[in-house]
């Protein structure tokens, strides 16, 4: 297995863990070229042509949905800008820029992300968390979420904050003279959790970045982002991938089965991020049979009061899943109500299930129903926000199994 030593670049005074960044070991980082990048081939397009137009704009917002790989395209942008010996469309992969970017360790490459007060640690900014930061991108392929890397990171479910700090030392790094970069790129992920008081000294950098420098912000929520920074920065959009992309890519690139990679994309909607997570979980939780299960069980105990026994135990399986399963199976659940509905309706074109799946909704479907389908929805989206925080998995579920039991019934 290859690996490498990460360094981080020269900027040691920054560092308050400069022993733990300096002698981390990075292996196996998937080479961030445009092929590497799933889908977007527009966008891609125009990215390529603006560079052989020489007419790249030095701030640029990337924004699209999570899980629609928007950070490994602004790498791949990067790289391709400073790739020595590019392609027509893509960068190299094998010149000494193209190598450090590979690495992650290039010099006049930085990234700044949400961090969070953990309660030892007075106000962290990003270099405090690199080593961290690069070892979760090598994990994930670069397939990120803002909730995931903070979960990951500090085991919280805190909003993550940019702060003052993490401007400051972004001027001052962005000020010195490359080290050895056509174009040092400064990658700022989510850019909407910017804080209000650190903006103002980032907004003359990002109107007029130094000459050789790129800024590419990335984020998720148009809306939340400060308008002096949306005034500044030219817009890439990125759309939500298409179930095609996701299945097709589910197979071909992550050697996902095809029936698996089926059903996976018929509840991420569009979310890669949540489609390779799926894809992971190494459990052979049968989601159709356990949401038949649960149903089944659910309705027997409140309106027939039997089958006590059956919904324990479904409960304490369910319970045992890891939280992101647990998770990914109650989005299938909502999936199901919805496919329940259409059911109902007659809406042949819509509906799109397994046959296991259309076997048990055509006697079931019924039971889900113009009076009880969003109460039942916001029970499971209930559900998932109290296992996101964390909650006692065993009574969350009982008592989410009681609500639904008693909501379903025949119109
Ligand atoms: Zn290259």
């Amino acid at each position: 297995m290859s690996s490498v030593i990460y360094q981080i670049n020269s900027e040691k005074k920054y560092n308050r863990e400069v022993k733990k960044m300096l002698n981390f070991t990075l292996s196996n980082f998937r080479d961030m070229q445009f092929k590497e990048v799933i889908g977007h081939d527009e966008v891609k397009r125009k990215l390529i042509q603006a560079k052989k137009d020489g007419r790249v704009s030095h701030a640029q917002l990337i924004l699209g949905p999570e899980g629609t790989h928007k950070l490994a395209l602004a790498i791949a942008y990067a790289q391709f800008l400073n790739c020595e010996n590019p392609s027509e469309n893509d960068s190299c992969g094998a010149c000494s820029s193209c190598i450090k970017y590979q690495k992650l360790s290039h010099p006049d490459l930085h990234f700044i992300f949400p961090t969070i007060n953990a309660k030892s640690n007075d106000k962290p900014c990003s270099d405090d968390y690199m080593a961290e930061w690069m070892e979760y991108l090598k994990k994930t392929d670069c397939h990120v979420s803002l909730s995931d890397w903070i979960h990951h990171t500090w085991d919280e479910n805190k909003q993550g904050v940019i702060n003052v700090k993490d401007a400051h030392l972004m001027i001052e790094k962005i000020n010195v003279k490359n080290y050895e970069a056509k174009i040092k790129v400064f990658i700022i992920w989510m850019v909407e959790k910017l804080q209000h008081q650190a903006a103002p000294k980032l907004l003359k950098t990002i109107e007029e970045p130094p000459e050789n420098s790129l800024i590419l912000m990335i984020t998720e929520n148009y809306d939340k982002v400060l308008s002096t920074i949306l005034s500044r920065s030219q817009l890439i959009k990125l759309s939500k991938y298409p179930d095609e992309i996701v299945r097709n890519e589910l197979i071909a690139r992550y050697q996902v089965p095809v029936s698996k990679a089926a059903n996976i994309t018929r509840f991420v909607d569009g979310n890669f991020f949540h489609a390779l997570k799926a894809s992971k979980e190494e459990s052979e939780y049968d989601y159709t049979k356990e949401y038949a299960d649960l149903m089944r069980s659910a309705f027997m105990v409140v309106h027939k009061k039997t089958g006590l026994d059956k919904l324990e135990a479904w409960v304490s399986g369910a319970a045992k899943q890891s939280r992101d399963n647990q998770i990914e199976f109650f989005k299938y659940c909502l999936n199901m109500t919805r496919q329940s509905m259409l059911t109902n309706f007659n809406e042949e074109k819509l509906v799109n299930l397994s046959d296991e799946e259309s076997d048990f909704l055509s006697k079931f479907s019924p039971f889900i129903n113009e009076a009880n389908a969003m109460s039942i929805a916001e029970e499971i989206n209930k559900t998932i926000l109290h296992i996101e925080r964390n909650g006692n998995a065993n009574i969350v579920l009982l008592d989410m199994a009681f609500n639904i039991g008693k909501l379903l019934r025949k119109m």
